[in-house]
């Protein structure tokens, strides 16, 4: 799966339907939705701090109060907020890889990882 799928996937979750519906939320229906994701997302977190405490790992039965879980909700969090803001996180992420790869002096890019994922998947 890509960002970009997750993000079409998680759009649509979000707007409970598949249909291409015009977004005729007023600003601050949108705002206040953005504001409900965040705080969210902060829960999610508190989740994941108590399931790492615990060491709470996914064993093959449920994934429910697991570390797994939670880093996937946080990952949906993530994404709904983008989504709100139309943000491409898959070009986002190359932009900011590259300040990354400046910053800390990284002696490889994105492309040479994902040149060597390929050979190692
Ligand atoms: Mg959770």
């Amino acid at each position: 799966m890509t960002l970009k799928e997750a993000q079409y996937l998680i759009k649509h979750i979000e707007l409970g339907t598949l249909e291409e519906k015009e977004d005729t939320r007023t600003a601050i229906e949108k705002k206040d939705n953005i504001q409900r994701l965040v705080l969210k997302l902060i829960e999610e977190f508190g989740e994941l701090a108590e399931n790492i405490r615990k060491n709470a790992r996914y064993t093959g039965e449920s994934i429910k109060g697991t570390i797994e879980e939670e880093a996937f909700d946080i990952f949906y969090y993530i994404i709904a907020i983008a989504n709100e803001y139309d943000i491409e996180l898959e070009k986002v992420f190359l932009m900011k890889d590259k300040l990354n790869q400046e910053k800390y002096k990284r002696e490889f890019s994105l492309e040479e990882a994902r040149e060597m994922y390929k050979k190692v998947k």
